[in-house]
């Protein structure tokens, strides 16, 4: 079966099973369970829920492992923090990753006695840092930057020292990368964006290439109780069965968004892996089947990158991306990442291509 038809068919009854074939929801947060509770499956909504072991199956295809979900990516990252690190230990993280991570690597994590080392996505810059890690956490492509590392190379100069790998997977999504086919021991992601793919929800989920580290973070998630909410995950697991239709035509509609971007004399500069001018897209196509659905440019001031936005009509000033709706911001308003004031990140949403970039040309008639 192709990659797209497993993906649709991912957590629901199978064909030759007469009945309903969508998974209900289910909000029960207690079952009745007379006697001995080991002998049932359900039996209290923080341990766990059937709505979301439908998703976590289909979590499970797309990526290529064993899934649990949280309530949102950082409730995952943190998941994957606290099972894999101890105090003395060392992490390497990105110096270019997704701001909070790196907040939460400066403050509870040094808190509990744990070293966070920075290093660049680009060139493969974490190779540097690995000597006595614990873990490697690599983010590829970077957000907001959208850098690009080498997934393969870079696990197996870890795991030749011992060191385990963990992948935030959040701007490709499982569908257009794969990292445990790639030899990572963790996926994590946050769901909020391209996966579910409709700006309703906010989830996270950690995909583990074995057992053992499936089980740890089941255990942290109940004790921890950063639990997903049981319409959420229905919601998302609905979201799934587009998954494919949506990003295959996000990624194209942002391949020639990427184009147009270029070819402007008002853009100082544009970020997309899957430009030939990208200093890592021989990678990015080799471990993606796609460029994903953000593409992040300059415009070099904050005044020029305010006026742009002003002059959209169709795509929305918002934060977050992955979504069915276009959206963009000035990312330096947040703080916190090595960007200019005029650096805007875009992401492509399944708007008609001719109506996205007349919207675009507008925003840049507007500097
Ligand atoms: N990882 C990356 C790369 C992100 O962009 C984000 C959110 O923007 C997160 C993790 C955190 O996800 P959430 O907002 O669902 O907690």
């Amino acid at each position: 079966m192709q990659r797209d038809t497993q993906i649709l068919e991912a957590g629901y009854a199978k064909a030759s099973t007469p009945g309903a074939f969508v998974p209900p929801v289910q909000f029960s947060s207690t079952f009745t369970t007379p006697g001995d509770p080991a002998q049932y499956p359900h039996t209290y909504g923080r341990f766990h829920n059937p709505t979301w072991a439908a998703w976590e199956e289909a979590l499970g295809v797309i990526d290529g492992g064993i899934a649990v979900s949280f309530a949102s990516g950082m409730a995952a990252t943190a998941a994957l923090f606290g099972v894999v690190l101890q105090p003395g230990d060392t992490v390497v993280l990105p110096s270019d990753a997704y701001y909070t991570t790196r907040v939460v690597a400066a403050n509870w994590l040094a808190q509990i006695g744990v070293q966070s080392r920075l290093a660049p996505t680009r060139n493969d810059g974490q190779l540097d840092a690995l000597e006595g890690a614990k873990l490697l956490w690599i983010e590829t492509p970077s957000n907001p930057q959208l850098d690009v590392c080498d997934i393969r190379r870079l696990v197996e100069a870890a795991h030749s020292r011992g060191t385990l790998v963990a992948v935030d997977n959040t701007t490709a999504t499982g569908y257009l990368q794969q990292p445990l086919g790639l030899g990572a021991d963790f996926v994590i992601a946050s769901d909020t964006k391209a996966l579910t793919g409709h700006s309703d929800v906010v989830l996270g989920h950690v995909t583990a290439a074995r057992e053992e580290g499936a089980t740890a973070l089941r255990t942290w998630r109940t004790q921890q109780g950063a639990i997903p909410g049981p319409m959420e995950t229905w919601l998302a697991h609905r979201s799934i069965a587009t998954l494919p239709l949506r990003l295959t035509r996000q990624c194209d509609s942002a391949l020639q968004l990427a184009n147009a971007l270029s070819a402007s004399q008002n853009v100082e500069a544009v970020f997309y892996p899957g430009l030939a001018s990208h200093p890592a897209h021989a990678v990015a196509a080799r471990q993606m089947r796609a460029f994903g659905p953000v593409v992040s440019f300059d415009l070099g001031t904050r005044a020029r990158g305010e006026s742009f936005l002003a002059g959209l009509t169709v795509v929305r000033e918002a934060t977050s991306f992955g979504g069915v709706h276009s959206t963009a911001e000035r990312r330096a308003r947040w703080g916190g990442d090595a960007i200019s004031e005029g650096f805007i990140r875009f992401s492509v949403g399944c708007e008609a291509a001719e109506d996205l970039l007349e919207d675009v040309q507008r925003g840049l008639a507007a500097l």
